[in-house]
């Protein structure tokens, strides 16, 4: 599925709807360039969960866990990671295979260990449509 945004309330508003119907054991991939929007669509999938409290990107730790809203929402960013053994000792399948809701940025440097089934988001610019214009690509993958 695709989606076309022009604003980053759009894309604010794209990523709650998703939130709003996330089943628990989601697990969503965010993939696209630093300033693309991973942080808006966090915030907005965040929102869409019933989370209130500001949503920052995970810099000084591998997952943020947000307990407040209708599900658990883990936030994951792997950037930092040097190795994926660090995800075995932050536990990670009690993330991934829990009733919470998992966003994982950078995902693909953890591509060994994402479950099968998972929903991949890509965001991309494209400067001929226009400086605020983002192509949201969303894709469920089973294997
Ligand atoms: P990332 O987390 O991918 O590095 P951010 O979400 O922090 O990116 O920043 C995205 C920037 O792009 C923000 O300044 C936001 O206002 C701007 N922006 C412009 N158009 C859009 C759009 N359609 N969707 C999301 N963000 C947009
Ligand atoms: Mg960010």
């Amino acid at each position: 599925m695709i989606y076309e945004t022009n604003s980053p309330r759009e894309t604010y508003a794209l990523a709650k709807q998703l939130g709003e119907t996330a089943e628990p054991g989601a697990v969503f991939t965010l993939t696209g360039d630093l300033g693309v929007g991973k942080t808006v669509f966090a915030q907005g999938l965040a929102a869409g969960l019933g989370i209130e409290e500001p949503i920052n990107s995970p810099t000084f730790t591998i997952v943020q866990v947000y307990d407040e809203g209708r599900l658990p929402f883990y936030h994951f960013d792997v950037y930092r990671i040097g190795d994926v053994e660090e995800m075995d000792e932050i536990g990670y399948e009690d993330y991934f295979y829990g009733d919470g809701v998992c966003l994982i940025e950078w995902a693909e440097l953890i591509g060994e260990i994402l479950p099968q089934k998972r929903t991949q988001i890509l965001i991309e610019k494209d400067l001929e449509q226009g400086f605020d214009y983002r192509r949201i690509t969303l894709q469920e993958k089973e294997g």
